[in-house]
């Protein structure tokens, strides 16, 4: 029996509702321009909005960007519903996902280091790839039942990846609907075996995500259309652990003069460096094209 079962809201009548919508960064760094238009951008096309924070990574997250973070949107001019949800708070929930998961055979541990894999990778000549590089090759998922057994019990750190193509079996053909896009067909097969648990963090962002998104009842997933890999993913996921499934709108990205997306290198960029340059938030509202 599983140790956590994980209990999930009913499943919601979402066609007549207003949209709940939230901006999720994470507190690695300061806001900048792109941070704004995905923060107003789901402000506008929600009803609801919630702010969280993505900050299950102790080596890069700090509170002290979140205290930037929430002062920064502000002066933007946006309110969220409060409390904030902050994941490092909730690991139970996700350790409760994981446990459904693995007690229904979704996943299974992964011992590769880095450098196992790519030495895998470079064997195989021909390794399929995906939108982020070559996918994980398959090499645990093989493991005989000892042979797991044997490093499990021998304390060899490990990550958890999900079985893409038994989920898949299990689930059946699944579809999601971008709001711009329209319906497209889940194609989960893209990133290959995720890891939803890591070796040093027992959770991972596609988990995560895709429990608080249920939890918190966002309706409309509004991000970056960096992220619609993703969202093939978090759908399956959704599949697996009966979790309501939202709709969902990925926009473009606000990139540098030289077509670059922003990243922390653009200090000049920040809100707060706009701010103190003396910019109004009326006018960069108005730059990303928001009232
Ligand atoms: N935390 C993610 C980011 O900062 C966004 C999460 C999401 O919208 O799914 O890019």
């Amino acid at each position: 029996m599983p140790r956590y079962f994980f209990r999930h809201p009913k499943t919601r009548d979402t066609t007549n509702t207003l949209p709940t919508t939230r901006f999720a960064p994470s507190p690695t760094g300061l806001l900048h321009l792109g941070h704004a238009f995905a923060a107003l951008f789901a402000r506008q096309a929600g009803t609801r909005f919630l702010l969280r924070f993505e900050d299950i990574d102790p080596s890069r997250c700090h509170p002290e960007f979140e205290d930037a973070m929430r002062e920064d949107l502000a002066w933007l001019g946006l309110a969220w519903e409060e409390p904030v949800r902050r994941q490092s708070e909730h690991l139970d929930d996700y350790q409760a996902a994981l446990a459904r998961l693995e007690a229904d055979g979704f996943l299974y541990p992964c011992f590769c280091t880095r450098k196992e894999i790519e030495r895998e990778i470079a064997q195989i000549g021909n390794a399929p790839h995906g939108p982020e590089g070559p996918l994980y090759p398959g090499t645990c998922r093989t493991l005989s039942t000892d042979e797991r057994a044997e490093r499990l019990a021998s304390g060899t750190g490990h990550a958890l990846r999900l079985d893409i193509a038994r989920a898949r079996a299990a689930t059946g053909p699944l579809f999601w609907v971008d709001r711009e896009k329209g319906p497209l067909p889940a194609e989960p097969a893209i990133l290959g075996d995720v890891i939803l648990a890591r070796k040093d963090i027992a959770t991972s962002y596609h988990l995560a995500v895709t429990v608080d998104d249920a939890l918190q009842g966002v309706t409309l997933v509004t991000r970056g259309e960096d992220l619609l890999e993703s969202t093939h993913i978090h759908r399956l996921l959704q599949a697996l652990l009966d979790l309501p499934v939202p709709a969902w709108h990925h926009h473009r990205l606000i990139t540098d003069s030289e077509g670059r997306r922003l990243a922390k290198r653009d200090r000049a960029l920040t809100l707060r460096a706009l701010r103190e340059g003396g910019r109004s938030p009326a006018s960069i509202r108005k730059e990303l094209g928001f009232a």
